[in-house]
């Protein structure tokens, strides 16, 4: 554990950042949706003669107060996202994105509610397009894609049930997790329970958005009465020592998103981040934005940020990698070559 007088410096060299805003990146919480480029969803609603002007600032971004309210703006941003075809569009234009911000690999959260509403044949047919739409981005710009299948907690465990059936039936080399987001301050993590058994069985790997909002009793939740092994989030337990320190002996894996935390108001600046912190006391920390056109981040950004913040140089964001790639659900060939294509960068 470092002194508080030996805390990296942190960078201020233009040269230096610049190096670190280009170096290869692994993601692994990204929600599908909620990295479509507001220019992607204006045109889809103008297409489909669909008005949601409401929902974007003067400058074109999206615009709400606050998280609850993002949650709505969210869902009607995307409430234009109806089709297969339009989701294999939507796949195309996040990995551009992504991969103009240097990401060679990234986990996507997809909800089998937007996709077909909970019918798993519907479901299966947004899967392939999206799939077919990721194959051609990997061909075209380096960068690879695999599905968790997230169930959305304020839907309520019912909706999660269908959500898992949908992932049992379509597990795999690409669709590899199970997982929940949405509003963590409605119900519990055992509510979930029984889907997540479900989607353990069928060989998928899981994580569960916890402690974000809540404090470490949710994140602790989410260990114990759902066995996940990564945690979305889980920022709050900080506070909380002995949560933090079962964070670190069971090798649990945060997928942490500093810019969104800022943007949403969990933490004032970056500076009051605990990323730094739990990643000194031991835990398992990862780099992802969340929803980065929704806070107007990109994983640029989020590097930049902890350079300059933190100090992270390139060895930190190395091992950041490494981290990340190790804990990525995708199959040991993937990984593999994930891993030349971060070494060779
Ligand atoms: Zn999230």
């Amino acid at each position: 554990m470092r002194h508080e007088d030996d805390r990296l410096r942190p960078i201020t060299d233009e040269e230096h950042l610049d190096r670190i805003a280009r170096l290869p990146k692994v993601e692994l919480h990204l929600h599908f949706e909620g990295g479509a480029p507001p220019a992607f969803i204006r045109g889809l609603a103008k297409e489909k003669k669909v008005d949601i002007a409401k929902v974007f600032n003067r400058d074109g971004s999206y615009a709400y107060r606050d998280f609850w309210h993002f949650l709505e703006v969210y869902e009607a941003a995307t409430s234009v996202l109806k089709t297969p075809e339009d989701y294999a569009r939507l796949c195309t234009a996040v990995l551009e994105e992504s991969a103009r911000n240097g990401v060679v690999y990234s986990e996507t959260f997809l909800s089998p509610d937007f996709c077909g509403g909970g019918d798993v044949g519907a479901w299966r047919e947004y899967l392939l397009a999206i799939r077919e739409a990721a194959e051609r981005a990997e061909r075209s710009h380096g960068i690879t894609l695999r599905g968790i299948v997230t169930c959305i907690r304020h839907f309520g465990p019912d909706k999660a049930r269908r959500a898992a059936l949908c992932a049992a039936e379509t597990a795999g080399d690409w669709l590899v997790g199970f997982g929940m987001a949405g509003d963590e301050k409605k119900g519990k993590q055992k509510d979930f329970a029984w889907s997540f058994d479900l989607a353990r069985e069928a060989g998928l790997r899981l994580t569960s958005h916890a402690g974000e909002w809540n404090g470490p009793q949710e994140v602790r939740d989410a260990v114990e009465d759902l066995g996940v092994e990564r945690i979305g989030h889980g920022v709050r337990a900080a506070p909380d020592l002995a949560t933090v320190d079962m964070l670190a002996e069971r090798e649990i894996t945060l997928e942490v998103c500093p810019g969104s935390n800022v943007f949403l108001g969990v933490y004032p600046t970056l500076k009051d981040h605990p990323i730094d912190r739990l990643r000194d006391r031991g835990v398992r920390v990862t780099v992802s934005t969340d929803d980065p056109p929704f806070f107007h981040t990109t994983m640029r950004q989020e590097y930049l940020g902890l350079a300059k913040t933190f100090g992270w140089d390139e060895e930190v964001f190395a091992d950041i990698n490494r981290t990340a790639l190790d804990a990525a659900f995708c199959d040991a060939a993937t990984r593999e070559a994930v891993k030349k294509r971060l070494e060779t960068a």
